[in-house]
C-alpha cells in the first residue's frame, strides 16, 4: 500500500483523474440523495465501492455479518423515515442480507440492499463463474422493488428510484443487483456527474378521498366506548402532535403495538395499555392506526366485540378488509388522513359514554399496583427470575427517556414489554411482525449510529446468540451501547429435559453458566456480571452514564420463563404433550 507510494505523490490522487468507475458512480450517486450511513460487510466485488462510499463523507459500518447490517439499515429506515443502506457481496453475502431486507418489507421499514452480482449474462447461461447466482429473482418476491443495473450509466436512476420506492406507499425493502460490469465500468468523469438528479416529491404522500373521511367522521363520533390502536405504522409517520390532538381533544383512550409504545405516554391517563382485553371486549369503534389486524391481534375477531366497528388508517388500500370487514376504511398517507380527519371531527358531536374513560382508568389503577408487586416482590432474589430483573431495569430505563430500548427474546420480549413502559415515540426496536430472533446487535447499532442517541439492548441469551459476534462492531465504532443479556440457559428456560435416548442436551438447552461477559472484555467493552437486582441497578446505571460500549451478564436461574413465552399456544403441542 503506502509504503511504495512517493511521498511527492499523496497516494489518493488519482491516476486518471478525468475517468471514473461505476463503483465511484455508486458513491456519488449515494451521497447525492442525502445518505449518511451505510452499512455492510464487503469483499468481491464491492471493497472498493465501500472505500470510495468512505470517500463520499458517508460513514461505512462494516458488520461481521450481513443479517445484522441489514437490521442496522432497516433500524436506520424506521427511525429517520429515510431509507437505511445495506451493501453485500454476492451469493451467501446477499442471502445474509436479504434476510434483513425481506424482514424489513415485512414490517415496513424503508431500505435498499445493494448488493454486488457477477455477470448477469454468465448467470443466464449458467457458465459457472465466481458466486453464480440469480440474485435479482431470488430478491424479487421478498421486496417491493428490484433493479439490476449492467451498466454504470443505470446507476443513479437506481439508486434514485429505489429510495423512491422504498418510501412512498407503504414503506419497504428494496432491493439493486450491482454487477460486476457495472461496477468495474470506466466512464469519463463530467458524463457520470451529469447523470446525477434531484428526484422531485419523493415521498408523494396521497390524500384520502372525502367521502370516506367523511363515513369516518360520523363512525367516531357515534362512539360510546371509542379507543384508538396505535402501530408501527404511526410510530413511523412522524406525526406525533396529530395523534396526540386526536387522543387528548376529543378523550379517546389509546392502546399501543408494542413499537408504538411511547408515541403516546404508556402511563400517560388515557393510556388503555393495562386494559387490553377490555378494549378488545368492550369497544364499540377502534380507530386502528398504522397497524395491522394481524396474528398479534387476534386478526380483529374472536376477543373482540361482535358488533364492533373498525375505523383504519393506513396507506395501503389491500390492508383493508383482510381479516374482517373495515367499517371505515381510510386510505392514504397518516398525516394527510389525521388532518382530513381533525379537520371535520366535530367534539359536541362526539357522544362518548361518560363512565368509559374512567373505568379504564380505575382497571388500569388496579391492574398497575398488581404488576407492581410482582416487579419488586423479590428485592433480593438470588438467581433472579426476569421479573426481579426488570424490577431492577424499569426505573432506570423509565428515568432516561431518550434512551432507545431494542428488545427481543422470548421471556425477555414480552416481560421488558410489559415492564417498562415508554415515554417518547420511536424509542423501542423490537422483534416486529415476524417475532423474529436475531435483530438485537444489527438493530442496537442502526439506532445508534442513525439517531446519535445512548441504546439499550434487553436481550434473552438464546436471542443474542444469532448476533453476538456483532458486538464487537458496538466496541469497533465505540458505539454508546448497553448490551443487557438475561441468562435463563436456554431457549425458553434453561431446564429442559432431553428425550431418553440421548445424553446430549435438550434442544432448548444453552449455557446457564456462560459468561457472557468475558465476550465483551474480548473486544475492550466495560463489562458486568450481576447476580442479583442491586448489582444489575448499579451495572446499568454506570454503564449507561459511560456512554461506552458496555455488557451486563445478567445470572438469571435456569428454571425462569416459560416455553415461547406468552404465545405458547401457537405451539402445535405442548412440551409436556410430545410422546416418542
Ligand atoms: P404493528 O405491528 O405495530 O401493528 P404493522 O407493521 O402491522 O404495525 O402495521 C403498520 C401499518 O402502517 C402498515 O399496514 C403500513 O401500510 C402502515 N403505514 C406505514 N407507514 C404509513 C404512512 N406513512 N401512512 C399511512 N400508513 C402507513
Ligand atoms: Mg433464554
Amino acid at each position: 500500500m503506502a509504503t511504495t507510494t512517493p511521498a511527492a505523490a499523496p497516494q489518493s490522487a488519482p491516476k486518471y483523474p478525468d475517468q471514473v468507475t461505476g463503483m465511484w458512480i455508486l458513491a456519488r450517486a449515494l451521497e447525492n440523495m442525502g445518505i449518511k450511513n451505510v452499512y455492510g460487510l464487503v469483499g468481491i466485488p464491492i471493497t472498493e465501492a465501500a472505500y470510495l462510499v468512505q470517500g463520499q463523507g458517508i460513514r461505512f459500518v462494516g458488520f461481521r455479518h450481513e443479517q445484522q447490517a441489514g437490521m442496522a439499515a432497516a433500524t436506520e429506515g424506521y427511525l429517520t423515515k429515510t431509507p437505511g443502506v445495506l451493501m453485500t457481496v454476492s451469493s451467501l453475502g446477499f442471502m445474509n442480507g436479504l434476510t434483513a431486507t425481506a424482514n424489513a418489507t415485512v414490517n415496513c421499514y424503508p431500505m435498499i440492499q445493494i448488493s454486488g452480482a457477477t455477470d448477469p449474462t454468465m448467470v443466464d447461461m449458467k457458465m459457472g463463474t465466481y458466486e453464480e447466482m440469480d440474485q435479482l429473482n431470488t430478491a424479487k418476491p421478498l421486496v417491493k422493488a428490484a433493479f439490476r443495473c449492467s451498466k454504470a450509466e443505470d446507476i443513479p436512476s437506481a439508486v434514485a428510484r429505489a429510495y423512491r420506492a422504498a418510501v412512498s406507499g407503504r414503506p419497504g425493502g428494496v432491493y439493486i443487483d450491482m454487477t460486476t460490469p457495472a461496477l468495474g465500468q470506466i466512464m469519463n468523469r463530467a458524463d457520470a456527474e451529469k447523470l446525477l438528479y434531484q428526484p422531485v416529491d419523493i415521498y408523494s404522500p396521497v390524500a384520502p378521498n372525502e367521502a370516506s373521511v367523511d363515513r369516518a367522521v360520523e363512525t367516531i363520533q357515534s362512539a360510546k366506548r371509542p379507543a384508538i390502536l396505535l402501530g408501527k405504522g404511526a410510530a413511523y409517520a412522524q406525526v406525533d402532535d396529530k395523534i396526540k390532538t386526536l387522543v387528548e381533544k376529543y378523550n379517546i383512550p389509546y392502546l399501543p403495538m408494542s413499537m408504538a409504545k411511547g408515541l403516546m405516554p404508556d402511563a400517560g391517563p388515557l393510556s388503555a395499555l393495562s386494559c387490553r382485553s377490555t378494549i378488545m371486549e368492550k369497544a364499540d369503534v377502534v380507530i386502528v392506526i398504522g397497524a395491522r389486524l394481524n396474528w398479534m391481534l387476534s386478526f380483529g375477531k374472536g376477543k373482540w366485540n361482535p358488533a364492533i366497528k373498525f375505523v383504519q388508517l393506513d396507506v395501503d388500500p389491500e390492508e383493508m378488509d383482510v381479516n374482517v370487514p373495515i367499517a371505515a376504511p381510510v386510505v392514504g398517507d397518516m398525516g394527510e388522513s389525521l388532518d382530513a380527519i381533525l379537520g371535520k371531527l366535530d367534539v359536541s358531536k362526539m357522544s362518548i359514554d361518560p363512565s368509559w374513560v374512567p373505568s379504564l382508568q380505575a382497571e388500569t389503577k388496579e391492574k398497575d399496583a398488581k404488576f407492581q408487586e410482582r416487579l419488586t416482590a423479590n428485592k433480593n432474589a438470588m438467581p433472579m427470575d426476569h421479573w426481579t430483573a426488570l424490577g431492577a431495569i424499569k426505573p432506570i430505563i423509565e428515568s432516561n427517556p431518550d434512551i432507545i430500548l431494542i428488545n427481543e427474546g422470548a421471556n425477555t420480549l414480552d416481560d421488558t414489554r410489559d415492564a417498562v413502559n415508554m415515554s417518547l415515540p420511536r424509542h423501542r426496536v423490537d422483534c416486529a411482525t415476524w417475532a423474529i430472533m436475531g435483530m438485537g446487535m444489527g438493530s442496537a447499532i442502526g439506532a445508534a449510529v442513525a439517531t446519535g442517541k445512548k441504546v439499550v439492548a434487553i436481550e434473552g441469551d438464546s436471542a443474542f446468540g444469532f448476533s453476538g459476534m456483532d458486538f464487537s462492531t458496538i466496541c469497533r465504532f465505540k458505539l454508546p451501547v448497553t448490551v443487557v443479556i438475561f441468562n435463563n440457559g436456554g431457549i425458553y428456560n434453561g431446564i429442559g429435559e432431553p428425550m431418553d435416548k440421548t445424553s446430549d442436551p435438550a434442544p432448548t438447552t444453552l449455557d446457564i453458566h456462560a459468561r457472557y461477559d468475558k465476550l465483551g472484555d474480548a473486544f475492550g467493552a466495560q463489562t458486568y456480571y450481576v447476580q442479583t437486582p442491586s448489582e444489575l441497578s448499579q451495572a446499568l446505571n454506570e454503564a449507561i452514564a459511560s456512554g461506552k460500549p458496555c455488557l451486563i451478564d445478567v445470572q438469571l436461574g435456569a428454571d425462569s420463563g416459560k416455553e415461547s413465552g406468552h404465545i405458547g399456544y401457537l405451539n402445535p403441542a405442548p412440551l409436556q404433550d410430545i410422546t416418542v
